[in-house]
């Protein structure tokens, strides 16, 4: 920002830009912007194909685009109940009772949200003190750095295991008497982990040993591979009231550009993200709620088809990786797959360059998932139609 000269009826500022920044530090200082969202705007750069970010290049079902053409014919332009519309609410309160076996009251225990994004930091707001530790499994979804530094937790990283189970001692040892809350992503991004109910207990006990709050970003609920199950942390005993439950409509619905998703949690919790969420947001845009309500009338054989169609798209990035010379195992459950890139012998970050400039597709460098380390993985998304990764898949066999 240029300053104006100092002249009749002008201030002088007293320190130029540069200085304020110097010895003002920020927050926003302290984290870096997205390395997921940074390598879509690579792609765009180089005309790459995009596996980087997790979204889809094909439409969403048509019930959800003509829900919501009538939802703007009918003129529902302003302001949603700023904790979500009622019939959404209400919707909401039914699915989750019959697929995730959790009850929550629509008036009380249910809040619609920008996004599980704004759900994941209206929840860290509402419950963190500066100085709290929050527990971290590693690696993780890259935005729960930042939610912790813009919270003020104090986040305590624990490793999975090389087949990204759960290291009982590792996770007993991150507990302390500061812990506040975990954050559990299940199915996992980027691991393609589904933590079982066995290891869900381990950590539901606990949760409850030492008071914490258990906050859980299930929005890959539905995108399930190999008879695997999605359990629910909060569904376990002892958790009810000290699990926040996030999910989406961005992922099982294919709109991740409608920014609806959802937190769940007993009705005191609840009352600290509403207030957070009210002052961040106001509310989700209204007419696209009115359109979710559509998607939570989709039959049962929408989610099973959702997962039939991944899986056959899992198949193909995966045999397309192997020729390439990737080393990857099919993951459990989510979008991803997860790679290992030891044998090209480039880090990570020079790698998805290298990869975008060369072979033009877009990946997203491992470090991004790891508070430190990762350098050498990739994570690709498959969340793209057949033959954008039959042809992504036919530029990496050449680049070899
Ligand atoms: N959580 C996880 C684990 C994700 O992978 C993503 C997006 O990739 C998000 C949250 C963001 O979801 P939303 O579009 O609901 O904000």
């Amino acid at each position: 920002m240029k300053h104006a000269p100092a002249g009749a009826g002008t201030i002088p500022p007293a320190q130029s830009p540069g200085a304020f920044f110097s010895t003002h530090p920020s927050r926003a200082d302290t984290f870096t912007e997205s390395v997921i969202r940074e390598m879509t705007r690579l792609a765009l750069k180089h005309d790459a194909i995009n596996l980087a970010q997790g979204f889809p290049d094909f439409p969403c079902p048509p019930e959800l685009k003509l829900a919501a053409c009538e939802a703007l014919n009918d003129d529902i332009n302003q302001y949603a109940i700023t904790w979500g519309a009622k019939d959404l609410r209400e919707a909401l309160s039914q699915r989750v009772k019959k697929f995730n076996a959790m009850q929550f009251d629509p008036e009380t225990e249910i809040t619609v949200t920008c996004g599980s994004t704004e759900a994941m930091m209206a929840s860290m707001l509402a419950i963190i003190q500066p100085g709290d530790e929050v527990v971290v499994p590693e690696p993780f979804y890259e935005n729960y750095g930042p939610d912790a530094q813009i919270s003020g937790a104090s986040p305590k990283f624990v490793p999975l295991a090389d087949d990204f189970s759960i290291d009982e001692e590792a996770w007993k040892a991150a507990f302390s008497k500061k812990t506040r809350a975990i954050i559990l992503n299940t199915p996992n991004n980027p691991t393609g982990k589904i933590f079982t109910k066995k290891e869900l207990s381990f950590i539901a006990d606990l949760c409850i040993e030492h008071n914490a709050v258990a906050i859980t970003d299930e929005i890959y609920e539905h995108i399930v591979y190999d008879g695997h199950r999605h359990i629910s942390l909060g569904s376990l005993p002892g958790m009810e009231d000290r699990t926040i439950t996030i999910g989406s409509f961005s992922k099982t619905y294919s709109v991740t550009g409608w920014r609806v998703g959802y937190a769940l949690a007993d009705a005191a919790l609840t009352s600290r993200i509403r207030k957070i969420h009210d002052f961040l947001t106001v509310g989700a845009p209204a007419p696209l709620q009115r359109a979710c309500v559509a998607a939570l009338q989709l039959p049962e054989s929408y989610y099973k088809e959702l997962a039939v169609e991944y899986d056959r798209k899992r198949q193909i990035l995966y045999k397309g990786l192997k020729k390439a010379g990737f080393a990857c195992d099919l993951p459990e459950g989510a979008y991803y797959m997860f790679t290992d890139i030891s044998s090209f012998g480039m880090s990570d970050t020079a790698f998805a360059r290298h990869l975008v400039e060369t072979a033009g597709v877009a990946a997203v460098p491992g470090s991004s998932f790891y508070h430190t380390g990762g350098e050498t993985k990739l994570r690709f998304t498959f969340s793209k139609k057949d033959e954008t990764l039959t042809e992504a898949c036919r530029r990496l066999e050449r680049l070899t």
